[in-house]
């Protein structure tokens, strides 16, 4: 990945300037997991996604990234919504109370298998998903052997030729997105080539785990489709993820390919990302210990180097 992060101390100039070029209207969105409550990290996230679409005349789709049924809970979504209204982040689409009611909701990811059974239906008309029963084990056996990690197409067990059957409990359904680069423009980080391959393991992008979930790089393309999303706001993390979903969004026949911001992550003092099982950085527990609101949006906004008038 030929990915370079922007320093904090420049990631102001080049956020504002970014948004100084885009056209008014875009849809940007947060798009949180209730895996737990929301940090430091995602109230300095939502502060470039608010901060872009206010620039811009843009608007904020809220979605809820709960495709992993088993770390997900229904007290972590209601606990961002009271966070983010706490925080004064409003969506513009849709009204914030529509989750509250825990009634279908087109943007919450459990609600809407249909659509994700619909994508898989159409890339397996051009036979591009098939069944693998490889474990990290077996990736790793693969690397011990080879001296390297495995980073082709495919899975070490060559399962794409294999016919597996579906049903059976503990697979995971692939997609083969074939071998090439994508190459994209971040707003920030500029021309960024990568291969399309599953993050971690490497191998062909997993779009439904052993456990029966579809996973985060089938739901965020189906769901940037479904929810017009032209432009996509994250902490570079994922920058590594995104020619898959570049390359997977144009097999669902997108036209383009959204628009991409990577920023800054807040980081530990030890140099890693915050995680949700940071307790200490939680919002709930930073408001509950009597930081303001105000004071943890100015906080977030101080690490990532945020222009003035953003925080
Ligand atoms: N749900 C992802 C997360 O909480 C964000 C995905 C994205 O912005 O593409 O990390």
């Amino acid at each position: 990945m030929a990915a370079q992060a922007v320093p904090e101390a420049r990631f102001g100039d080049a956020l504002r300037a970014a948004a100084g070029e885009l056209p008014p209207g875009l849809r940007t969105r947060f798009a949180p997991a209730a895996t737990g409550y929301l940090h430091l990290g995602h109230v300095a996230n939502a502060l470039v996604v608010w901060g872009v679409a206010r620039a811009t005349a843009g608007s904020v789709v809220l979605r809820i990234e709960d495709h992993d049924r088993q770390r997900c809970r229904p007290e972590y979504e209601a606990a961002l919504l009271d966070d983010l209204a706490a925080l004064g982040f409003s969506p513009d689409e849709p009204p914030i109370d529509s989750f509250r009611t825990r009634t279908a909701s087109a943007y919450r990811q459990r609600d809407n298998g249909a659509a994700y059974e619909a994508a898989v239906a159409r890339l397996d008309a051009a036979s591009l998903v098939y069944a693998c029963d490889c474990s990290r084990t077996t990736f790793a056996a693969w690397s011990a052997a080879h001296g390297r990690a495995w980073s082709r197409p495919g899975c070490p067990g060559g399962c794409a030729g294999r016919s597996l059957r579906r049903g059976r409990a503990g697979l995971t359904l692939r997609l083969a997105l074939g071998g090439g680069d994508e190459a994209w423009t971040d707003l920030v980080l500029g021309r960024q080539v990568g291969e399309p391959v599953g993050a971690q393991a490497g191998g062909d992008l997993p779009i439904r785990d052993r456990h029966g979930n579809w996973t985060y790089a089938l739901c965020v393309v189906v769901d940037d489709m479904r929810h017009r999303i032209d432009l996509v706001i994250r902490g570079e993390d994922l920058l590594d993820a995104t020619p898959a979903q570049v390359r997977l969004g144009r097999l669902l026949g997108r036209a383009e390919p959204p628009l991409f911001l990577h920023h800054p992550l807040i980081r530990r003092a030890d140099g890693h990302k915050l995680s949700k099982a940071d307790g200490a950085t939680s919002v709930r527990e930073l408001l509950a210990a009597g930081n303001t609101a105000a004071l943890l949006r100015e906080r977030a906004a101080g690490v990532i180097g945020l222009p003035e008038g953003w925080q």
